[in-house]
């Protein structure tokens, strides 16, 4: 299970850099950041049903961070929301697969980009799945310079009032946004206590480690009538040696070299990967 979805993380990577190349747009860093955090929720976690997007019984995820949608688009597509190729159109004139989210991809819920608006909307589908009687749980990934936004925490009160124990958060905690650190553009520290002060159970994670967040997932929630919230420690640009931690690479997109190198190196990765497991 876990080499196969270290496998799985790998291809994301290479899959999402490619369409980001091609289409000579994308958010390189954010994408890779969240990655094994994606994986190990659509395919560890969540409850899902490809051939029918709109199952009502399904888990929700938001992509509250919606400029990391190469890495979504290329899930989605791996699980069969819709074909591989469609790959292709990304970012091209008349592609439903634009560069930000919308709910005309399926499996897609919401439409994001604008930030701070996605813990809102899961908000009201926890809510909605508590009215209905629905056993669903909603998952928000958002990144960490999204917290600047007010909105998110109007929603983070609304969520611990209503004891919205379905819902999770996830912050990709790579602690650098557009403009450099967020340390530096808006301090978020000390995270754990504002969220716990706004009524949060919070827990933290190796936002790269897929079996942990797997298992860290699955228990959830651990305290009971809690909305829940996972700081993902991760790296911007993970998985490329010359991308992580870059700030410039937010959304600077590879060149034929860059492009090159980067490939080799997540090929380099999936032959370290099989050795180990043909050693064990
Ligand atoms: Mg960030």
């Amino acid at each position: 299970m876990s080499a196969e979805l270290k496998l799985k993380a790998i291809e994301i990577r290479k899959k999402l850099l490619s369409m980001i190349y091609k289409a000579k747009s994308g958010h390189t860093g954010g994408s890779l950041s969240c990655v094994d955090i994606l994986v190990s929720l659509h395919y560890g976690v969540m409850r899902l049903n490809p051939k029918d997007p709109k199952w009502a019984d399904r888990d929700r995820f938001i992509l509250s961070k919606g400029h990391s949608v190469e890495a979504y688009y290329a899930v989605l597509a791996d699980l069969g929301f819709f074909s591989e190729t469609e790959l292709e159109t990304y970012c091209r004139f008349g592609s439903r697969l634009t560069g930000h989210p919308t709910t005309k991809v399926p499996g897609v819920e919401v439409n994001t980009g604008a930030l701070g608006h996605g813990l809102a909307v899961g908000v009201g589908m926890a809510l909605a799945g508590k009215i209905d009687k629905k056993d669903y749980k909603v998952f928000v990934l958002m990144g960490d310079g999204e917290l600047g936004e007010g909105s998110v925490w109007e929603a983070a009160q609304v969520a611990s009032h209503h004891k919205l124990d379905n819902l999770v958060a996830i912050v990709d905690r790579n602690r650098l946004q557009i403009s450099g650190p967020t340390e530096e553009v808006l301090r978020l520290e000390d995270l754990q206590a504002k969220w716990t002060a706004f009524g949060w159970k919070v827990l933290r994670a190796d936002g790269h480690d897929i079996d942990q967040l797997i298992s860290l997932f699955k228990a959830l929630p651990t305290v009971p009538q809690t909305p829940h919230l996972v700081i993902a420690q991760t790296i911007k640009g993970k998985g490329i040696s010359f991308i992580e931690n870059r700030k410039e690479w937010h959304h600077h997109v590879p060149n034929d070299d860059e492009y090159k190198r980067a490939m080799e190196e997540l090929d380099e990765q999936i032959r370290e990967l099989e050795k180990s497991c043909t050693h064990k």
